[in-house]
């Protein structure tokens, strides 16, 4: 069968892509096409469990693109949306879909990475990976934003969400998963924008001043950091606009991010406090955090404070151990540890983010932990080689591609007892284990955890342990 654009299909959705796209088999019962023998098409807006009508618009050799036309049989699993945006945002992806329903197909997904990418076998990912910790409400968790800011047809300044793959900002300033004090200081932020001619940045001429809006928040002690990513340093109206933000409930300080470049990375290098403090401060589980504009930090500090209890259990501290925390960020799940080991230290690439955890160390009076900035890849080999450095649990955080294949194998001649294995990536986590157990290493337990409610995201947990111990 050859396959062309503007064909329709009717389409079983089984399954989602990581963009969030329904994925299913094309068939045609008039043309005789069974679902076994269909082409795979990707179609936006649909959810698991739905027999679609649906039209193809970009075929490929072995794959589909296909718009939906008409929903034939609604999934058991679909609801209502709670944002109006939601199909065009490019937040959510699964908001359509019932949140115990989300859980069980992330659970699923975690698994089907382990058997089809890690070689474990089906009843060892069925029995190995627990069913997702979701959240009671999940909504609302996000604890940092990102708004775009430009100009709508009449030029005035605007602010909001792109819409999924482009960069066309639907204006809204209250989001479901968002904190929803972000409301009103956008609102500000473009009320004192207005009023005093300050410009929104536009990508297409490379002109004007505000390029975005980051704003962060402690939960925990109700303070809120904006960050205004700017093209210029000294854009008029700066000191106003900063004095009006400071008024606001819960806003301890503004700084000003500087990206004076033509790209799509939000921010530039230079950042300048110039209103209040220079950072906020969080609290997970008994440790506080110092958090800067530009580090890393969970974005959910309710699921955080899971999965790093998840860490630190499944690293089965004694007080007698020696732990290794390979892409620590600012210390986070180092310092949640400390207390519970002998001695722990932390291996992370951005110098800033290693000034945040030794300064983190210092704020909470935590004596036994040191830091080292640079790749895993070349720190852990290079002081394994040089001095011979020993670890009874190592913990790993890498960012989506995974551990560098140098890490994995420096682990496996230290041989630790316990390897804490955090992930947001499945493809890579089981690609990862795989070389793990290949080491002499063997998977205890999975637990993902829903980090990410109404995105098609999942974090994990994983234990493993040496098996000759
Ligand atoms: N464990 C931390 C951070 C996890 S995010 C937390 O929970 O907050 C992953 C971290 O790895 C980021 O801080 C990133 O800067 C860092 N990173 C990325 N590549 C790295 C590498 N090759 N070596 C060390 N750290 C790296």
């Amino acid at each position: 069968m050859k396959y062309e654009k503007n064909q329709c299909f009717t389409v079983r959705i089984t399954d989602y892509s990581d963009e969030g796209l329904g994925i299913g088999r094309a068939f045609s019962p008039s043309e005789g096409i069974s679902p076994e023998e269909g082409i795979t098409v990707f179609v936006k807006d649909t959810v698991i469990g739905d027999l679609a009508r649906v039209r193809l618009t970009k075929v490929r050799k072995t794959y589909a693109f296909a718009r939906l036309e008409e929903v034939l049989e609604e999934s058991p699993d679909r609801v209502p949306v709670r944002c109006p945006d939601a199909a065009r945002c490019g937040g959510c992806q699964i908001q359509m879909m019932d949140y115990e329903a989300a859980l069980g197909w992330k659970t699923k997904k975690v698994r089907d990475a382990l058997t089809r990418i890690g070689g474990f076998s089906d009843g060892e990912a069925q029995a190995l990976v627990r069913r997702a910790v979701g959240m009671d409400d999940p909504w609302h968790y996000r604890n940092k934003a990102q708004y775009p800011v430009g100009t709508d047809k009449d030029g005035r300044p605007v602010t909001g969400f792109y819409a999924a793959r482009t960069h066309d900002i639907i204006p809204r300033l209250d989001c479901p998963i968002g904190d929803p004090a972000n409301e009103k200081i956008l609102r500000c932020i473009l009320e004192v924008m207005r009023a005093n001619r300050i410009s929104a940045y536009d990508e297409t001429s490379g002109r004007g001043d505000i390029r975005h809006v980051m704003i962060r928040s402690s939960r925990s002690y109700g303070q809120i950091m904006v960050c205004l990513v700017a093209s210029r340093r000294d854009f008029p109206g700066r000191e106003i606009l900063a004095g009006r933000l400071m008024q606001l409930p819960g806003v301890a300080g503004v700084s000003i991010n500087v990206n004076p470049d033509r790209t799509n990375v939000i921010l530039g290098k230079e950042t300048v406090t110039i209103a209040g403090a220079d950072h906020i401060t969080d609290r997970i589980g008994e440790v506080d955090f110092r958090i800067s504009p530009r580090s890393f930090y969970q974005v959910n500090p309710q699921q955080t404070q899971v999965l790093y209890g998840l860490a630190v259990d499944f690293a089965g501290l004694t007080g007698e151990e020696t732990v290794w925390d390979l892409y620590c960020g600012i210390g986070t799940i180092t310092l949640s540890m400390a207390g519970k080991a002998k001695k722990v230290f932390g291996v992370e690439i951005i110098p800033e983010a290693i000034a945040d955890a030794e300064e983190n160390a210092r704020l909470n009076g935590i004596g036994n932990a040191r830091f080292f900035v640079g790749k895993a890849e070349d720190v852990l080999p290079e002081k394994y080689e040089t001095e011979g450095i020993r670890a009874d649990v190592i913990v790993v955080d890498p960012p989506r591609k995974g551990c560098d294949k140098a890490v994995l194998d420096t682990m496996i001649r230290m041989r630790p007892e316990r390897i804490v294995y955090v992930s947001c990536n499945p493809a890579t986590l089981a690609r990862d284990l795989a070389i793990l157990r290949e080491g002499g290493y063997e998977a205890e337990k999975v637990q993902p955890v829903d980090m990410f409610p109404h995105t098609v995201h999942v974090e994990c947990v994983v234990l493993m342990l040496r098996k000759d111990t």
